[in-house]
This record gives structure tokens, sequence and C-alpha cells, in this order.
């Protein structure tokens, strides 16, 4: 878990707290049946008091295995998340609107745990790739393209380019 105490950094100054560790949060991954193999997230933050906030900015590293949604095939994907997330203790005299990375704190204990699994969550890919390149599947016999080249399309489609091929060649004869 990490936290601190937001009273407690606003009383000392300006300290910077910082964070180097590795957290364990399984609601990231347990949703998406995509990710085969969650991992720890590494957690290299730091927090410090600025005016009336205090802000939380630095990176989350995760190696999960995901299966590519073109091939099927597993393979890690290095994720570096960037997080930046401001916390503000809500009073008369502060006016400040909250969105998605800006909280007004409930208790003086702040968990930033549910933060940082928010961000590398929305993180992960929409549609995991092995590559950019991945070829996929081929929907005629079911190989794995990028493994093995099968001669289905070419085969389905001979017949037409043969006659193209014909044409122009003709056509550049004269
Ligand atoms: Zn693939
Ligand atoms: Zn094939």
């Amino acid at each position: 878990m990490i936290q601190f105490h937001f009273r407690t950094m606003k009383a000392k100054g300006n300290p910077v707290l910082v964070f180097d560790q590795q957290l364990t949060l399984h609601s990231v991954w347990e949703d998406r049946t995509d990710v085969i193999t969650g991992s720890e997230i590494h957690c290299q933050v730091e927090a410090q008091h600025i005016g009336e906030m205090v802000t939380v900015k630095g990176t989350l590293k995760a190696r999960p295995t995901l299966r590519c949604a073109r091939c099927l095939s597993d393979f890690e994907h290095n994720m570096n998340v960037n997080v930046m997330e401001l916390f503000f203790e809500p009073s008369d005299v502060m006016q400040i609107e909250e969105d998605e990375n800006i909280h007004a704190i409930r208790d003086d204990l702040v968990v930033l745990d549910p933060y940082f699994a928010e961000n590398v969550s929305i993180a992960i890919p929409n549609v995991p790739l092995c590559s950019n390149q991945c070829k996929g599947l081929c929907p005629e016999c079911g190989v794995n393209r990028n493994e093995t080249e099968c001669t289905c399309t070419s085969e389905r489609l001979n017949p037409k380019f043969a006659a193209l091929a014909k044409l122009l060649q003709s056509d550049s004869t004269h």
C-alpha cells in the first residue's frame, strides 16, 4: 500500500515523499479475458505539498502477459504509465472542481493504490497486438501467419490475378 497523511505533509512545509516500491493490485487485471497473467506494478512516484494541494506524480511500470487479438498468441507487454494526481482538502475558502485527476480528500490518510490501479487499468491496450505488423491467423486454414506461410489466399485469388497479369502483359508488348 502507498499512502500519505495530507495534514502532516501540509504542516511540514514542502517535503517530498519518494516512493519506490512494488504493488500487487489484482483488480487491474481480473476483468480482462485477454490478460493472461497480471504483474506487479513498480511504482516510482513522488508526493509533494504545493500550494493547497498534494501532487503525486511519477511512473508506474508493469509487464503483464496479454493475448494478441490477431494471432491469439501470448506475449509480454511493457507498460510505462505516467501518473499525475492532485489532492486537496475541501474548505469554504477553496473552490476547486474535482475531475478525474483532481480529488477532494475525505480523510487525512490518502491511500494511492486505487488511483494507481485506475491509471494502469486504462492503459492496457483495448486491442492488444504482439506487434503492429502481426499478420494474424489465416481465416482459411488457421495457421499463425507470423510463423508459417500458407498458400490459401494466393490460391484462392490466383485465377483473377493470372488473368489480369496476362492482360497487362499483352498490353505492354504492343
Ligand atoms: Zn499477434
Ligand atoms: Zn491458410
